[in-house]
């Protein structure tokens, strides 16, 4: 990765953000640092940022208290090269905290949640490939595959079936111009908390697109998912043997 010479694409970055609790994962420890296969999930998807021959920089974003850790767990994977710093009190802020440390000549940047470790270096290419005019903003995505029902939540009737037809799950990295980036969330500044950076996009008015996903880029959230990704794992390399559950 730090490609000495871009050629005539623009220089990419990569905003890794990985400063969440992950509390619903109740795994007593920072999502960023759960294994699978043995090794954190930051460094499963910034192994993926790093061999992606798109991507000029990765910029980690971690929890206060966690950038030693983090140096450490990337270090001991051969990944000295990527920057560690740390996020704000929401995904947005953490976001800002690790544009602000791209470099400045970086002209589009990728951002990814950790909490999607099995990310391709493939899937990366392809997402930063397709933003091209007149899209603002591009990222991977599936047609949702559930029938939806909307519920009163408290107390859990259906007041209807939504028409999936035409709905997508979105998924990480989300690509864009560095200054798009920067002008979203300079707008988005005291509204109300977005979950990706693509919405930002829609609500300043900017042309978004998906292209096709992969299903194996899971997002983990809840402790069945980590059972998941390592089936997921273990079909990728049929040959390493299982991790050790502790
Ligand atoms: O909680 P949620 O699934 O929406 O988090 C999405 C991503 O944002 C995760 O990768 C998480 O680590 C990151 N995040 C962050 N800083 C926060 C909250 C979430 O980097 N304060």
């Amino acid at each position: 990765m730090i490609a000495a010479d871009t050629g005539s694409r623009p220089r990419t970055a990569a905003v890794l953000v990985a400063g969440g609790s992950g509390e619903r994962l109740e795994a007593g420890i920072p999502k960023a640092f759960v294994e699978l296969g043995g090794q954190p999930m930051l460094v499963h998807a910034a192994r993926a940022f790093v061999a992606c021959a798109a991507v000029d920089d990765l910029v980690c974003v971690v929890g206060a208290g966690q950038v030693g850790r983090a140096r450490q767990a990337l270090d001991r994977a051969g990944l000295e090269a990527v920057a560690v710093t740390v996020g704000g009190t929401s995904r947005q802020q953490s976001v800002s905290r690790g544009l602000a440390g791209c470099p400045p000549s970086a002209h589009v940047v990728a951002v990814h949640d950790v909490a999607r470790p099995l990310v391709s270096a493939q899937l990366i290419a392809r997402t930063i490939a397709a933003l091209t005019a007149p899209w603002d903003a591009v990222a991977p995505g599936l047609p949702v595959v559930d029938t939806l029902k909307l519920l009163d939540h408290g107390r859990q009737e259906v007041l209807r079936t939504v028409d999936r037809r035409g709905l997508w799950a979105v998924q990480t990295p989300q690509v864009l111009e560095r200054r798009t980036l920067e002008r979203v969330h300079a707008c988005a500044a005291g509204a109300s908390e977005a979950t990706d950076d693509l919405s930002l996009v829609e609500r300043a008015g900017g042309r978004v697109r998906l292209i096709e996903g992969d299903r194996s880029n899971l997002k983990i959230t809840f402790p069945g998912d980590l059972a998941l990704a390592e089936l997921v794992l273990a079909a990728r390399h049929p040959n390493r043997a299982p991790a050790p559950r502790v």
